[in-house]
């Protein structure tokens, strides 16, 4: 029995089952590596705009602490649940080790759908969450981040809750906080930015060009608009885009800075334009040089992986491949894929740059954030292709394999206490 069900928490579990049958961990040793040291369910109550009560569920699951405090986004989702947060806390373990952090893997998250909240209501929701995580997280134990339906304004509130409680400011409590608050340059931008980067780098190793070059992104939040526009500025050309509310495409190319101008005005991708609306069930099958799903997990099953027609899968959500859909891909090796916790670890990678700046209050510019984050990136990108052509084994497979061996290590050489 166990707490952890759905399916996003069993993809986490058989994506994990084929890297321990790949290294030969001996079944005993699995659970120890697989499920969650901590679990923590909260209930937050508000006060809703119109005068009631609401209650919303929060959690936060933390990984392991064998290599220091848990790190991870904090998820607000109207089908949020403790499987989806427990597999995105697990594939933060990996994804951490593999870019060689000092942290374990985390996630949290609301039960709540932000895009119905007031701002105010905003604001209550995630103070309150703070508030209710204040016993189990710190700095040195368990530090937050923005993820899906979060941003840096709620990060801010975050670190003002938390310091209000301690009486002093804790700038490095959470990390994807504004620049103003102790965030530091480049956070917004990372994940997107290393998306792009490591598209540069798989687009080099086929020999492909990226002037020309067509992409297509699912998901136009942080991740996804920021991608977009990397690509952009790369010369590729941004022929399809989505978000829960619109799709569009044009072979001719979109004007991403002004779809990053409409949705920064409206909130969505909504009513920026008629004519160039597509079917979003087909957006990821059209053919393109470069496909970014950058929202969310599960939307690459088998059948869709059978379909796709890009050359480079650049994975910037987390976990939006199924293992079926693995099976498939490992039959089309004229696909590279970009597995997710090497593709969208800049976020990760720059919020640790933050938490390292806000603990020596001493704070570098953005040149020297963007050259320090590419060479992680690149280091951790010739460390997966040197395994995977090593072992002739996929992509996501080397990838995850290094992330579970750190782990591993790690948790051999400390011992099992008492
Ligand atoms: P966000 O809330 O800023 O944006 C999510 C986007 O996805 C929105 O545009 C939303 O409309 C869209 N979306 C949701 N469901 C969709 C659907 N079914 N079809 C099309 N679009 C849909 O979130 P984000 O921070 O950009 O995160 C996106 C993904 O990247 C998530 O999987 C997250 O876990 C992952 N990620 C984020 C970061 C980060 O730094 N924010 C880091 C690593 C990974």
């Amino acid at each position: 029995m166990t707490i952890y069900t759905g399916p996003v928490f069993e993809m986490a579990r058989d994506q994990f089952n084929v890297i321990a049958d790949y290294l030969e961990i001996p079944a005993d040793q699995r659970d120890r590596l697989l499920f969650p040291k901590r679990a923590i369910a909260v209930a937050c109550p508000i006060h809703r705009s119109d005068g009631t009560l609401a209650v919303f569920h929060g959690y936060r699951v933390q990984h392991h602490l064998t290599l220091g405090p848990t790190k991870g986004g904090t998820r607000y989702s109207p089908t949020l649940d403790i499987g989806e947060v427990a597999a995105l806390a697990i594939w933060m373990s990996w994804k951490c080790a593999l870019a060689g952090l000092p942290y374990g893997g985390a996630k949290g998250g609301v039960r709540v759908d932000p895009y119905k909240l007031t701002r105010h209501e905003l604001e209550s929701v995630s103070r309150r969450y703070m508030q209710e995580m204040i016993p189990f997280v710190g700095p040195h134990t368990d530090v937050m981040a923005p993820d899906m339906g979060t941003n840096e304004q709620v990060m801010a509130w975050f670190m003002d809750t938390y310091s209000m409680y301690q009486g002093k400011t804790v700038t490095e409590i959470v990390t994807g906080k504004p620049v103003a608050s102790g965030g530091t340059l480049g956070r917004r931008e990372a994940t997107g930015r290393g998306v792009a980067h490591l598209v540069d780098r798989a687009m080099e190793r086929l020999g492909m060009a990226p002037v020309g070059a067509t992409a297509i992104v699912q998901g136009f939040g942080n991740v996804g608009s920021v991608a977009a526009q990397s690509l952009a500025e790369r010369g590729i050309k941004v022929i399809g885009v989505s978000d829960h509310t619109a799709c569009y495409f044009d072979p001719k190319g979109l004007d991403v800075p002004g779809l990053i101008r409409h949705a920064a005005d409206k909130g969505v991708l909504a009513g920026y334009s008629n004519q160039l609306a597509a079917d979003p069930a087909t957006l990821l099958l059209q053919r393109c040089d470069v496909l970014v799903p950058a929202a969310t997990e599960r939307v690459i099953g088998a059948e869709v992986a059978q379909k796709l027609q890009c050359r480079v899968l650049a994975e910037a959500a987390n976990g939006p491949t199924t293992p079926d859909a693995d099976a498939v891909l490992a039959e089309r090796p004229e696909i590279f894929v970009i597995p997710d916790i090497l593709c969208n670890a800049g976020g990760v990678v720059v919020s640790y740059f933050e938490w390292v700046q806000d603990l020596q209050q001493f704070f570098w510019d953005e040149p020297e954030v963007m050259s320090k984050l590419y060479h992680v990136l690149d280091r951790a990108f010739a460390q997966v292709l040197g395994r995977a052509d090593r072992d002739r084994v996929p992509y996501r497979t080397a990838a995850m394999a290094i992330g579970v061996e750190k782990v591993r290590g790690a948790k051999q050489v400390r011992g099992l206490f008492p």
